[in-house]
């Protein structure tokens, strides 16, 4: 059976270069980048060129870089982190109701520790405006925290304009870049962010690696407590291997992002207008002109998302409904329902996340299944 694998939002293969990065130091080179000998050093050197490369890719200094276990412990060192360093000086958070369950989580349980959250609504595309962000502004306000990118609609916010609002006011800012990061261009500097999270396995590096950006002279206390590693910001033996392949997964980002992204924008297109032509009663959600290349997210009206995503895996075409994290559990994304998406759509929605391996050649058969399943599981299903 064909294996057609669309769903690069959710985790993405490792990139064969990546691996053989990384393969070294399990074996040979497995020192504890903390020891002093020559096993040590040569660890020591590969994290401190990997922080280089991933500072400079987004315009940090690699000070400013802390390794850590991905995106969501990025995530939770930013807030927790932050909360705990301006306890006393700032009781208010500004988040959305679109972020990943890693700020959205966080962020409630913030709440239940005496901290107000505004969580803002965005239009019918996913947009958060910044006119928005200014408004929920108040004198305990300390932190702003806005996705760069939505991972269920690929939606892309206006990062620099919150972030220079958030800079007037002299209040922190934070983006959940997880989604952007290697696929987009992104200067902290010209943006105006304060912190700023990322994770390998999103860009074909290894899961269970990212880094959370933090300004120089940021105030933040520890999330993870223990010997001083990573300048005394988070504790725990480095991530040798992983941190390898996330610099190697880095490198090729820097190389091949603007053709992938051109080229992942004919595919999109190609996607939708077969969809359009062969499917009716189908619409396409996320911002018409603001999002990334790769991602399509479609409401097929009277079909139920899980059964074709079933449908669909029996095929070999791995999609996705809602978020990874939250399918399973049979609830409407938070996603779909903070756009109020139609409550007839909400359950009929499906996400394809394209990436490196997609050709036009998948799309046709992708296309081809989908039609023949939705028309099954119209037929049969009473129209809602
Ligand atoms: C995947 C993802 C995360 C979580 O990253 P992990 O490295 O899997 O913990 C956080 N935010 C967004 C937007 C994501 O897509």
């Amino acid at each position: 059976m064909r294996e057609i694998y669309m769903d690069h939002s959710a985790t993405t293969p490792v990139d064969g270069a990546v691996l053989e990065t990384m393969l070294p130091y399990f074996r040979e080179k497995f020192g504890n980048a903390s020891s002093i000998h020559q096993f040590g050093q040569e660890a020591r050197n590969v994290v401190e060129e990997a922080r280089e490369r991933v500072a400079g890719f987004i315009g940090a200094k690699s000070s400013e870089i802390t390794f850590l276990s991905g995106g969501s412990e990025a995530d939770n060192f930013a807030l927790q982190g932050l909360t705990s360093a301006y306890s006393g000086r700032g009781k208010h958070i500004i988040t959305t109701s679109i972020e990943h369950p890693a700020i959205i989580e966080t962020a409630n349980y913030l709440e239940q520790n005496g901290i107000s959250v505004t969580y803002l609504q965005p239009d019918k595309y996913g947009l958060i405006h910044p006119h928005q962000v200014e408004d929920a502004i108040r004198p305990e306000t300390f932190l702003i925290s806005v996705m760069h990118v939505n991972n269920e609609l690929g939606t892309m916010n206006p990062i620099g304009e919150i972030g220079a609002i958030a800079q007037n006011h002299g209040i922190l800012f934070h983006t959940d870049a997880v989604q952007a990061f290697g696929k987009l261009p992104i200067d902290v500097v010209a943006m105006n962010i304060d912190l700023l999270s990322a994770s390998s396995h999103k860009i074909y590096g290894p899961k269970g690696v990212g880094i959370l950006f933090i300004k120089e002279g940021t105030q933040i206390d520890k999330l993870i407590h223990g010997a001083a590693h990573e300048r005394n910001r988070r504790a725990g033996t480095e991530n040798v291997a992983g941190i390898v392949g996330f610099d190697k997964a880095v490198e090729i980002c820097e190389n091949v992002m603007t053709e992938e992204a051109a080229r992942l924008t004919v595919l999109r297109e190609y996607f939708w207008n077969k969809i359009e032509t062969s499917i009716p009663d189908v619409i396409q959600n996320g911002h018409p002109t603001e999002k990334i290349p790769g991602i399509l997210n479609m409401s097929f009206k009277g079909v139920e998302g899980e059964s074709l995503l079933i449908s669909l895996d029996m095929k070999g075409i791995a999609a996705s409904s809602g978020s990874a994290c939250s399918s399973g559990s049979n609830k409407p994304s938070h996603v779909l329902q903070s756009i109020r998406l139609a409550p007839e759509l909400l359950n009929g929605t499906l996400r394809f996340s394209l990436g490196r391996s997609n050709t036009e050649d998948d799309i046709d058969y992708t296309v081809d299944a989908l039609s023949e399943i939705v028309e099954r599981l119209r037929a049969m299903a009473p129209v809602s």
